[in-house]
């Protein structure tokens, strides 16, 4: 379904963007693998889509929160695989804390990685896309910036952005075929969410009982990225929590 087509996924050694990358891979997609930190994941990520899949998979190091690693990222990305089709936006951290006591820092950091990140890969890419003629961007969000959550003034705050981000560019870029799209993911196993145990309250809030899991987001990733007539949407994987 998406032989022929070059997919970038940011933050795609491990969690969600690793099931995001295996998941279009194996509609026959090629693929950017984008990490940060661990370079081991992202070669083993690599070698596993490859030797599964038999797409091109490259993985590449670089900083989304960086307008210039960025730029030089889209370049070597676009020198190596001739084409961008898919760009996924889902490098993001979390650096919990309430707001009476947030520093600077912690709320520069996750803006500048979740929302400036997203930013930066959209006005990198989208060039790209605009000459193509074509091109589907999805953003992870967040139900935390639907329905806010004590502890994540930052985080609630960039993946707001990001739904804003999402429309503004869906509005824009839409008569150049390409869709924006967004996926809101509830509370999803994964390292991020590892210190909520299976016995936290917090499931008993969930009306499916139960964390998701990083390929159900996936799923729907893939979905709106082999779509050609949603733009501008937010699709929630959430087990219901936020309806
Ligand atoms: P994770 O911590 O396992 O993965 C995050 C990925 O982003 C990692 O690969 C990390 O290296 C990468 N990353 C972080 N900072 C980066 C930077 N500056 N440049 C490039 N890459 C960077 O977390 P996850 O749960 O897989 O989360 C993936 C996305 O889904 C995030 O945007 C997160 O906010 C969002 N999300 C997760 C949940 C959840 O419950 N797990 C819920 C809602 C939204």
């Amino acid at each position: 379904m998406l032989k022929a087509k070059v997919s970038v996924v940011t933050g795609s050694s491990r969690g969600i963007g690793r099931a995001v990358a295996v998941k279009l891979a194996s509609l026959g997609s090629d693929v950017a693998v984008v990490y940060h930190g661990n370079s081991a994941k992202a070669e083993e990520t690599v070698r596993s889509i490859i030797e599964n899949y038999g797409v091109k998979a490259i993985a590449y190091k670089a900083d989304v929160s960086s307008y210039d690693e960025t730029k030089e990222l889209v370049k070597k990305i676009k020198e190596d695989f001739s084409r961008i089709d898919i760009l996924v936006n889902n490098a993001g951290i979390v650096k919990d804390g309430l707001i009476a006591m947030m520093s600077e820092q912690s709320f520069d950091s996750v803006i500048d990685t979740n929302l400036k990140g997203t930013f930066n890969m959209i006005r990198h890419v989208c060039p790209i896309m605009i000459r193509e003629k074509g091109g589907r961007i999805v953003n992870i969000s967040s139900v935390s910036a639907i329905i806010g959550n004590p502890g994540q003034a930052n985080y609630s705050a960039s993946k707001a952005g990001i739904i804003g981000l999402t429309k503004s560019a869906a509005k824009e870029l839409s008569v150049k075929n390409i869709t924006v799209n967004a996926v809101a993911p509830g509370f999803i196993r994964t390292d991020m969410t590892e210190n909520i145990g299976e016995d936290n309250p917090l499931i008993q809030m969930i009306p499916l009982k139960r964390f998701g899991e990083a390929e159900e987001v996936a799923e729907a990733v893939a979905f709106l990225a082999s779509s050609s007539y949603i733009t501008g949407e937010v699709l929630k994987v959430d087990g219901g929590i936020a309806m």
